[in-house]
């Protein structure tokens, strides 16, 4: 087994063993098979997880920013150092390609960088006021103790674009990975401790399943912030939970991105940009494009050109080292995938290539292109969360817009043009916190990611950040 998993040691639970406090068993979606067992967190944990969390918030948020730096500096550097083992971990039990593991521990030492960068750099403010009568002063100040609630498609990235910036304002946490995938957050938060994070900082918990545990930490008046990463439908629930603690939110929820290739779009830098951003974690991320609208002047070439590219993709059979797509994280998630391709052909689309589950011991979906979806097709609707890209003709350019923002969510939309002051122009036009044009991937750590509309409140990386943990405490005086 793994140099990491073997690392993670106590942790695992041996074989059929029960544990008090129950069990939560890790499988890998590549093979269906088990990996692990981890001990589950009861209620009292969560809260005692809580009160640590507390005790640690003082000594914390006074310890020299440089401190706190350095720490953040030197888990981006182990993190980096140990790369090929936590990306093995990862992909064990996410199931992702091994290329895009590498890339995603990457991405998530990234925030351990950029917040190191960020720790030593916030700024207050002093001025006069207008009348003249004092100075206004702003402190900026740690929120204090947070939860933050992340999901499995990225089990690296997700608690590291949090714990990074919280800990670098000041602020110690709660982090509660995604039951599918726990196991690279313990190896992260092991890893912190290994670089100098103080005991009590950074706090894991895994109560499963987790309404009552996290409804009990909310309520807790130890507790400043919750920040989570994962649907719409469970953010709405934790913002309820939320305003009857008037608690800071950040909410980074789910999306449903159209993906606009204009009459003037270059088709191959479309088609290269549509395979980059679909394919991402087999299509289970956030950002994935989830309905293609092709203008009907390069329709035809772009769907012949992004159907040879998917059909194309080497799938991770068997685990297949040289693999670009990955399995899903469940059965579930493959059945959900399979049933929505079923009613879209149902309605008429049409299956270019792929359309199948295949018939292996894993989760996995065929890479599909669907053509000559209907506008109102229920796939179109809802995130696909898979390797399945349906395309919608369209005719007129501002009927197009007009689809592509006709949804709830406005996580991020792709805008295709051989132009790039047209791709800006109906960049500018579309409801989304971010816009991508004649690229598939955007993420990095320095930029502000984050939604508008349903996919989300605040914004993760970038300046703006750290100011999701910060607070500003207005101080007037007469100097
Ligand atoms: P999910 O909402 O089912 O679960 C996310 C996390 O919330 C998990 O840890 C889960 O255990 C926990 N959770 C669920 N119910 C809870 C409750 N009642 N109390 C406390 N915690 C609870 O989402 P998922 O299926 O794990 O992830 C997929 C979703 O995440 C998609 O909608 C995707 O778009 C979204 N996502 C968004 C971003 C972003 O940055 N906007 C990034 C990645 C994923």
């Amino acid at each position: 087994m793994i140099d990491a998993l073997n690392q993670l040691g106590e942790l695992l639970l041996d074989g059929d063993a029960p544990h008090a406090n129950g069990k939560l068993d890790v499988f890998d979606p590549t093979t269906g098979d088990l990996i692990a067992g981890v001990a589950t967190s009861m209620v009292d944990d969560c809260l005692a997880a809580v009160e640590t969390a507390e005790q640690a918030a003082g000594g914390w948020a006074a310890a020299p920013p440089r401190e706190r730096a350095e720490i953040l500096r030197r888990c981006y550097e182990t993190m980096m150092a140990e790369q090929a083992q936590i990306a093995a971990l990862l992909q064990l039990e996410n199931g992702k390609p091994m290329a895009e593991a590498l890339g995603e521990v990457a991405y998530a030492a990234d925030f351990f960088r950029w917040f190191s960068e960020e720790a030593v750099r916030i700024a207050g403010e002093v001025r006069r006021a207008p009348m003249g009568d004092k100075r206004i002063i702003v402190l900026p100040e740690p929120v204090g103790v947070s939860l933050q609630i992340t999901p499995w498609n990225f089990p690296a990235a997700m608690p590291v674009r949090k714990i990074a910036p919280a800990l670098a304002a000041g602020c110690t946490t709660i982090v509660k990975p995604a039951p599918a995938t726990p196991l690279t957050a313990y190896y992260i938060a092991d890893l912190m401790e290994r670089c100098g994070t103080p005991v009590g900082v950074v706090n894991l918990v895994l109560p499963e399943p987790p309404n009552e545990a996290t409804v009990a930490m909310l309520a807790h008046r130890a507790v400043h912030k919750v920040s989570f990463t994962g649907s719409i439908a469970v953010g709405k629930h934790l913002l309820r939970l939320a305003a009857d603690r008037v608690l800071r939110t950040s909410m980074e929820l789910g999306g449903n991105a159209p993906f606009v290739v204009l009459a003037d779009a270059d088709v191959e830098v479309a088609t290269e940009a549509a395979i980059a951003a679909k394919m991402r974690n087999t299509g289970a991320t956030c950002v994935a494009p989830n309905r293609l609208y092709v203008h009907e002047r390069v329709a035809d070439d772009f769907t012949e050109a992004l159907s040879a590219r998917m059909a194309g993709l080497t799938v991770g059979y068997d685990r297949q080292p040289d693999a670009q797509v990955g399995a899903l994280i469940s059965t579930r998630e493959r059945e959900k995938v399979a049933g929505l391709v079923t009613s879209a052909v149902d309605r008429g689309a049409k299956v270019v290539t792929g359309g199948r589950a295949p018939d292996c011991g894993g989760y996995f979906y065929e890479p599909t292109v669907l053509a000559d979806v209907e506008p109102d097709a229920p796939i179109l609707a809802r995130e696909i969360f898979g390797p399945v890209a349906p395309l919608v003709r369209f005719r007129d350019e501002a009927r197009a817009i007009e689809m592509a923002n006709d949804t709830d969510a406005g996580l991020i939309a792709y805008v295709m043009s051989g132009d790039m002051g047209h791709g800006l122009t109906v960049g500018e036009q579309l409801d989304a916190g971010m816009v991508a044009v004649n690229r598939g991937i955007i993420s990095d750590a320095s930029a502000p990611f984050g939604g508008v509309k349903e996919s989300g409140i605040g914004r993760e990386g970038g300046f703006e950040g750290i100011e999701e943990y910060l607070e500003r405490k207005y101080v007037a005086s007469n100097w």
